[in-house]
């Protein structure tokens, strides 16, 4: 059955909670002002990969038959990375697949970790056939990104760990692409508790969630180069769960642009002293756009991952411009306005 239950989530905790760390919720004083409430940063690239993408790996891993020989997944970069670290500690195989779009960081990432990698095409679709040629072929079992139940129920023990640490949450900001992340952690919270607003937050260019919801139906849209490289990709045309979760469960979708984005990485480098990936700093783009509902509590937005190329990194934090593909977003000093 292609749902997920709250005990999911609850369960998906106790198994992953020798692999994932629980991550630290900080309050940023700058942000706090900017929002005229506390403005909370969930600190998911603090976990061992770097990114959020273990726990749903590592509940999908740790719940596989003992007899399974390897899996495999296409990956724009993290979720390779936590496969490749969960399957690693069972000793077992991973083949990660990604396209030729992926950052050169982000594959050395993965085989640092012991994970096998693919580099196959200019999409994630066509990763995806190599990936599904895998399982044919070599009898991998292959874990999907964003549409599994327990990857989702992984991604969603954030939701339950949120309401522990912030008991009066009134806004939830969360990246959002293939829509695993959210649709888990607003399923999470919603049960919990069903007042809580949570709001995707997407890039302009190629936001396939954003789209597919307006549409009332998975659409696939093209694939630009952007700074949130991490939420690039499309949804899946078969999609069974993530879409479902993400057109019931959040309340809004958000887009901000490559400008609003290279000023967020700014903003929490500077005022919080984080290195994050573009994909992260969404949340924060969102507040400093204007955008965001007005906010009568504590407003929580999860700081995704930090792998990302750090001369990208270095550039931004010196106003430099960026060359993105067929674009350049254009180069400003931080200030705080
Ligand atoms: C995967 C990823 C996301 C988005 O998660 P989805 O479940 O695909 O919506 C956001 N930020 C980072 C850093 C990621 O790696």
């Amino acid at each position: 059955m292609m749902t997920i239950t709250i005990e999911d989530i609850h369960a998906a905790r106790s198994r992953i909670d020798d692999v994932a760390i629980r991550t630290p919720l900080i309050p940023s004083p700058y942000l706090s002002k900017r929002a005229g409430a506390v403005f909370l940063l969930k600190l998911e690239m603090t976990q061992p990969i770097g990114a959020f993408k273990l726990r749903g790996a590592a509940n999908a891993v740790l719940s596989l038959d003992r007899s399974t020989m390897g899996v495999t997944c296409c990956s724009t970069g993290n979720h390779g990375r936590g496969v490749a670290y969960a399957a690693a500690q069972r000793g077992i195989r991973a083949v990660v697949c990604m396209s030729q779009l992926v950052p050169d960081t982000k594959v050395k990432g993965i085989e640092d970790l012991g994970g096998e990698t693919r580099i196959v095409g200019r999409s994630q679709d066509d990763a995806l056939q190599e990936c599904l040629r895998l399982v044919e072929e070599e009898g991998l079992i292959e874990i999907s990104p964003f549409d599994d139940p327990l990857v989702i129920a992984g991604q969603g023990t954030i939701g339950l760990e949120l309401l522990d640490q912030c008991d009066d949450l009134d806004m939830v900001l969360i990246p959002l692409s293939g829509g695993g992340l959210a649709g888990g952690v607003a399923f999470a919270l919603k049960q919990i508790n069903p007042a809580i607003r949570v709001i995707g937050v997407s890039m302009e260019r190629g936001a396939a969630m954003y789209e597919s919801v307006r549409a009332g139906r998975p659409i696939e849209v093209e694939e630009f180069a952007s700074l949130a490289d991490s939420l690039g990709g499309g949804i899946g045309l078969e999609n069974r769960l993530s879409f479902p979760l993400c057109r019931e469960y959040l309340d809004d979708i958000i887009l901000v642009s490559e400008q609003e984005i290279y000023h967020a990485m700014q903003t929490i480098y500077y005022e919080d002293r984080l290195v994050c990936e573009g994909g992260s700093a969404v949340g924060i783009a969102a507040l400093e756009s204007g955008r965001l509902p007005p906010v009568k509590g504590p407003v929580a937005t999860i700081i995704t991952g930090r792998n990302l190329d750090m001369r990208i990194h270095a550039d931004i934090m010196n106003g430099r411009d960026v060359v993105l593909g067929d674009m350049v977003v254009k180069g400003r000093d931080y200030s705080s306005s």
